[in-house]
């Protein structure tokens, strides 16, 4: 008997260890949820093969990062199953059903994949995997009849995405075999890089990974983007658009302090280096116990692999009941 209030999927690619950006817009609420909910965890290695395929040994090489990075947030192995995509080979074949029923101009629409391609500058080298990776990523989601899946605000069109097509498949063979899900965002959605561009990614190099050294911390802080008008201490600074405040908006627990702090930088007379050493405190207090904790499962290797060969033999059970009531739906499952 199924008590939870729901099924969860959610993941990440691994294309590098997790950073700060992670933490707010997704692994916080998995932590919270992973007892209330069925919760599986995907490290989505054909889908970062889709703008890697030069490189498999990044990917290769950044699973266990990945892991390491679940475990020391309080990722718990007993309740939330994580496994590998391209050991669910179910998923895959999930996917190439789904690809009929996506024309290619809705997949050119998705906004988040244009962004990408352009960031990428794939123009006409673009592979058709990286095109096609939302449908993947529904076949991700639907496999698991998730309802619930904790993003951050970039992945709206892939979740939108994936409802399409629950709903195109339900539709177009009248029946009730994959669940539409819902994307749930956490309070900071989206945290901007330490460059002050939009997105903290793995991918642009503007990324606080909650596995770096306090050295590697102070660094980062220190050449961190704030605003670019705040020359000299006395000058009135922009709160907006800067990411020692945001981030200090994600992090700092005194949000009274906090809050007069934006007065004064706004005012003037508060130097780029005082809310930078703000900054530090708060994250060295954040990020000390995560590192400890990852430095502790990286002593044994064998137990992290273990966990991903349990969580993929369990994931796949439930992915092939899936995949047999979608053959079944379409009439292919010709022996019965
Ligand atoms: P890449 O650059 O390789 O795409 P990424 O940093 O975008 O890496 P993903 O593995 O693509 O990370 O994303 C995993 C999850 O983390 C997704 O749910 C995504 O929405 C969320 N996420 C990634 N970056 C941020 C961010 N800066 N703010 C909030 N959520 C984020
Ligand atoms: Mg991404």
């Amino acid at each position: 008997m199924n008590e939870k209030k729901g099924i969860i999927l959610t993941g990440d690619r691994p294309t590098g260890p997790l950073h700060l950006g992670h933490y707010v817009g997704s692994l916080r609420q998995r932590v919270a949820l992973q007892h209330q909910y069925k919760q599986f965890i995907i490290v989505a290695d054909i889908q970062a093969l889709t703008d890697n395929a030069d490189h498999p040994e990044k990917i290769h090489n950044n699973m266990i990062e990945v892991v390491l990075d679940y475990l020391a947030v309080g990722i718990d192995p007993k309740v939330t199953t994580i496994f590998i995509q391209s050991l669910v080979p179910e998923l895959a074949e999930l996917t190439i059903y789904y690809m009929n029923l996506v024309s290619v101009a809705r997949l050119e629409r998705n906004p988040t994949v244009k962004e990408e391609i352009a960031q990428r500058g794939f123009q006409k080298s673009l592979p058709t995997g990286f095109l096609c990776y939302p449908i993947s990523q529904a076949a991700d989601i639907t496999a698991f009849g998730a309802d619930t899946v904790p993003v951050g605000d970039d992945q709206l069109p892939m979740l939108e995405q994936a409802r399409e097509i629950a709903r195109t498949f339900n539709r177009m063979y009248n029946c009730n075999v994959l669940v539409e899900p819902q994307a749930l965002l956490s309070d900071v959605s989206r945290l901007m890089g330490t460059d002050g561009k939009a997105k903290m990614s793995k991918s642009a190099g503007n990324a606080i990974a909650l596995k770096d050294s306090e050295e590697v911390i102070r660094q980062k802080v220190k050449k961190m983007y704030t605003d670019p008008g705040h020359l000299r201490v006395e000058d009135s600074g922009k709160v907006e658009g800067n990411p020692v405040f945001a981030y200090l908006d994600a992090f700092d627990p005194d949000k009274e302090n906090l809050q007069k702090m934006k007065e004064h930088y706004q005012r003037g007379g508060l130097g780029d280096g005082t809310i930078k050493q703000r900054l530090l405190e708060v994250l060295l207090a954040e990020l000390g116990p995560i590192r400890e904790r990852r430095k502790q499962f990286a002593k044994d290797p064998t137990y992290v692999m273990q966990i991903l060969k349990e969580g993929t033999e369990a994931a796949r059970v439930v992915a092939a009941q899936t995949l047999l009531e979608v053959r079944r739906t379409m009439k292919i499952d010709y022996f019965g």
